[in-house]
């Protein structure tokens, strides 16, 4: 099953993508972790990725194409995969589809405040990149990850000028492509307004039945 993750940066995606990974058995693989960890190779190549991420503008397209190509080469991806974070634009898209068969996108819709909310406050693992919140989804133990005991920290790009231009590229590029996904039959609505359980419930409820054949499609998630 290859999945789609679309929507506003700090809706969400990653946190939702976590918990079916492990539902469904099939890595993760988000762009912007892929981009993070290249960074801190410190290489010219890294210190170029970080500059643009800093500034909260989308990395060219042929690093980010190269990058995503060499990933999804990868033994782990066999089965399929949740692609988060990737396409942000139509060249994406256009050579996405060359390179797989895309099961499903899945659409997460918030409401402004709630987005600038869960990005003043993310914590994000240095090692395994699961997501916290300060106030919301608090780890147990403060600037500790539950999951693997690593150090959180704040991502630098959650800061507010690169948030502000970070939710202008998504308007600009990646928002037009909720009306090329919807016109291509494959896209699910995922409406961001209960608790994250709430939704992760009916996230997982939704992929197994369709897995299960017990529905020929995914529906609305709400
Ligand atoms: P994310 O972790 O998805 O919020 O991405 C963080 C940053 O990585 C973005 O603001 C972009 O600078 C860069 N990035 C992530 N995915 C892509 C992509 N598909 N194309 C271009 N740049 C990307």
């Amino acid at each position: 099953m290859k999945l789609l993750f679309l929507g506003s940066p700090g809706v969400g995606k990653g946190t939702y993508a976590q918990v079916l990974k492990e539902v469904l058995n099939i890595p993760h693989i988000s762009t912007g972790d892929l981009l993070r960890a290249e960074s801190k190779k410190n290489s010219p190549l890294g210190r170029k990725i970080s500059d643009i991420m800093l500034k909260g503008d989308l990395v060219s397209d042929e690093i980010m194409l190269e990058m995503l190509e060499e990933r999804i080469a990868e033994k782990d991806c066999k089965k399929g995969f949740i692609l988060d974070g990737f396409p942000r634009n139509l060249v994406q898209v256009n050579h996405l589809k060359n390179l797989i068969e895309i099961s499903h996108v899945l659409n997460f819709k918030a409401d402004d405040e709630v987005i600038i909310e869960r990005l003043s406050g993310r914590l994000t693992c240095k090692k395994c990149s699961t997501i916290f919140h300060k106030t919301g989804n608090k780890p147990k133990k403060e600037g500790v990850c539950d999951a693997c005991g690593h150090e959180l920290y704040q991502r630098k790009d959650d800061t507010s000028e690169a948030v502000k231009k970070r939710l202008e590229v998504y308007k600009e590029k990646t928002k037009p492509l909720i009306d090329y996904f919807k016109n291509e039959g494959l896209l699910v609505e995922v409406i961001i307004n209960k608790p994250i359980s709430e939704i992760r419930e009916q996230i997982i409820t939704k992929v197994k039945d369709y897995l299960e054949g017990k529905t020929d499609k995914i529906g609305e998630i709400k």
